[in-house]
């Protein structure tokens, strides 16, 4: 008789599946079978009851708990598709461990769009936020953008609009933006994860798992020059290392051949104001390699630490 799998390994690969697909790697296998699958058990959306609009923690120490992905098979072994060879990870520009890394093993989905992108999203039910959010967040600006930010998730007046960074801590990067020499339609905008966790707490890392495959199409389809990660979250999701962000943000790092800067959460520069003048700093290699120039009065503005 056939041995029957533990449902705890059902459910894992089950999961593990669900992210290949989002990362569009499909028809590996025949059928998923649906032991877990969410949209059968989970009850419709329903409309964020709370209209609280707390402030958030954006701890910027190391998190208790590393963001690190599962290890997972090679892709060769899973995916009939041949692997283009992946860009070099220069050996000493990363300060984190060494490893197999998820992101860095993934093809391009070819012709990916944002729009293709958001559709398979769709009215995504693949973690628990989507019981609470009111309006899922995918990312707002340039398709074309030299430039991306990605922060944490959404937080209340998120939520409420759909769009990223429109709160407190959004004026704030705005303001930053504009100090750049750029405006906000020059760049894109989104998240970690799409849908604002509850209270405004970090995203856990069965939210953060699901997610991330459309954060990567997302930086795949825009192809940027620079990635400028805000907060820790954002930083130990696209490094894959729970390392303290003070450890490495303002140094040139890399993901996925493209270059990548972490520097603080705008939520925490609203705490720590003295923080911008070292946020200011971090924009300003960031400036270097763009070839922006600072705008006139902004640029003291940003960096000012009050
Ligand atoms: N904080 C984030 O990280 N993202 C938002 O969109 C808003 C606040």
């Amino acid at each position: 008789m056939a041995e029957r799998i533990p449902e705890s390994l059902q459910k894992k690969l089950s999961e593990r599946l669900h992210f290949y697909e989002d990362l569009g790697v499909r028809l590996f296998y025949k059928e998923r079978g649906a032991p877990h699958s969410q949209s059968a058990a989970t009850p419709a959306v329903e409309s964020l009851s709370e209209s609280s609009s707390q402030q958030i923690s954006y701890e910027e120490a190391a998190l208790p708990k590393s963001t690190r992905k599962p290890e997972l098979p090679k892709p060769a072994q899973l995916s009939p598709r041949v692997a283009s060879p992946q860009p070099v990870r220069k050996p000493d520009a990363l300060p984190v461990p060494a490893g197999p890394s998820l992101f860095e093993a993934f093809d391009k989905v070819p012709n990916d769009t944002l729009l293709k992108i958001r559709t398979d999203l769709g009215e995504c039910t693949r973690c628990k936020l989507h019981t609470t959010r009111n309006k899922i967040v995918f990312g707002d600006g340039n398709p074309k953008a030299d430039l991306v930010f990605v922060g944490e998730g959404p937080g209340h007046d998120e939520d409420m609009q759909g769009l990223p960074f429109v709160g407190r801590a959004g004026k704030l990067l705005t303001q930053m933006i504009e100090a750049m020499g750029l405006q906000r339609k020059d760049v894109y905008i989104c998240n970690v994860v799409k849908c604002r966790p509850p209270e405004n707490r970090a995203p856990e890392k069965d939210e953060v798992t699901p997610c991330s495959p459309f954060l990567l199409r997302q930086i795949d389809a825009i192809a940027p020059k620079v990635i400028v990660c805000l907060g820790a979250i954002a930083a130990q999701t696209l490094l894959e290392t729970n390392r303290g962000i003070s450890q490495f943000r303002g140094q040139w790092l890399e993901f996925r051949g493209r270059k990548l800067m972490a520097t603080y959460h705008p939520a925490y520069l609203l705490r720590n104001p003295s923080a911008k003048s070292e946020v200011w700093k971090d924009l300003q290699k960031v400036m270097a390699v763009l070839g922006l120039e600072a705008k006139k009065g902004k640029s003291a503005e940003a960096g000012k630490s009050s």
